[in-house]
């Protein structure tokens, strides 16, 4: 049982359909937090809305449609969001894509592609997020940030670009806010079996789990859980921090 650290709040979550987004969602309301989350993909998930009414009765969870690489798609998210649970208390900016492309062959539209949703898509996210904390007097925006910021030789010059760049986006709120009470922090990820790590050739999985020191994969439920923790008012003295999720590994190696 998660502890009640989120009674109360509400969490709004980009990308919360699956993989690691999906986790947060369902960690939220287990910890008794009303959702709202969006993806591109469809606003009625029966699938993930009859797993949270198990495991969390009584919490509101709204799913919403909406591309982060769209302006007014953010904000029509935010405001159906806000409309329906009436407060804001943490953001998690997790939607994103990955590409596989060295810089030499990485085409103009790849980049661009890959850039709008995972920087641009931060951006506006984390803009929005932060003018609504701050007229409510704090809270909290976390990142899906990634070892991949420092490079990988697999190649994957562009997904390097977006996630280097979101550490950048969450170090300046963290200087600019903190005196509104907003901290905004990134959890780092390595290799976490999911559907965008799906498309990975087999060896790639194979060699981050010889270099990991735990030798076993970090789950959803485990990244979901730093997220959330960084969402919740136990980690108040933290802001402008990269928590790694990635058992001991510091780079890519693969
Ligand atoms: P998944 O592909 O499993 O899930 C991605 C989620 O983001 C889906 O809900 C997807 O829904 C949504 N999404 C994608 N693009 C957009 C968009 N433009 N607007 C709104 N929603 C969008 O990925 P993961 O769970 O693995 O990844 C989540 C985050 O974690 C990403 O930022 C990723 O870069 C990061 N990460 C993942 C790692 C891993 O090993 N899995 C390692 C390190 C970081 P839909 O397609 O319907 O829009």
């Amino acid at each position: 049982m998660s502890a009640r650290d989120l009674d109360g709040r509400a969490v709004l979550v980009t990308g919360g359909s699956r993989g690691i987004g999906r986790a947060v969602v369902l960690g939220a309301l287990e910890r008794g937090a009303d959702v709202a989350y969006c993806s591109r993909g469809g606003a009625d998930d029966a699938a993930l809305a009859a797993e949270a009414s198990g495991r969390a009765p009584g919490r509101r969870l709204l799913a919403l449609r909406a591309d982060v690489a769209v302006e007014e798609q953010v904000e029509g998210f935010f405001d159906a969001a806000l409309s329906a649970l009436g407060r804001v208390d943490a953001v998690v900016s997790n939607a994103g894509i990955s590409r596989e492309d060295l810089l030499v062959s990485c085409p103009a539209a790849t980049w661009d592609e890959l850039l709008a949703t995972n920087l641009t898509g931060a951006f506006l996210v984390s803009r929005r997020a932060v003018r609504e904390l701050v007229s409510r007097g704090g809270g909290s925006v976390v990142f899906m940030g990634s070892l991949q910021q420092y490079g990988s030789p697999r190649g994957a010059a562009a997904y390097a670009t977006g996630k280097g760049g979101i550490t950048g986006l969450m170090a300046a709120i963290a200087w600019e806010h903190a005196a509104d009470g907003v901290r905004a922090n990134q959890v780092a990820a390595g290799y976490v079996d999911t559907e965008m790590t799906s498309h990975l050739p087999e060896f790639a999985r194979r060699r981050f789990l010889e270099v990991s020191p735990l030798k076993r994969l970090p789950t959803t439920e485990e990244v979901a859980a730093l997220i959330l923790f960084l969402c919740s008012a136990r980690s108040a003295g933290i802001n402008g921090e990269t928590l790694h999720a990635a058992g001991g590994v510091r780079e890519m190696f693969l």
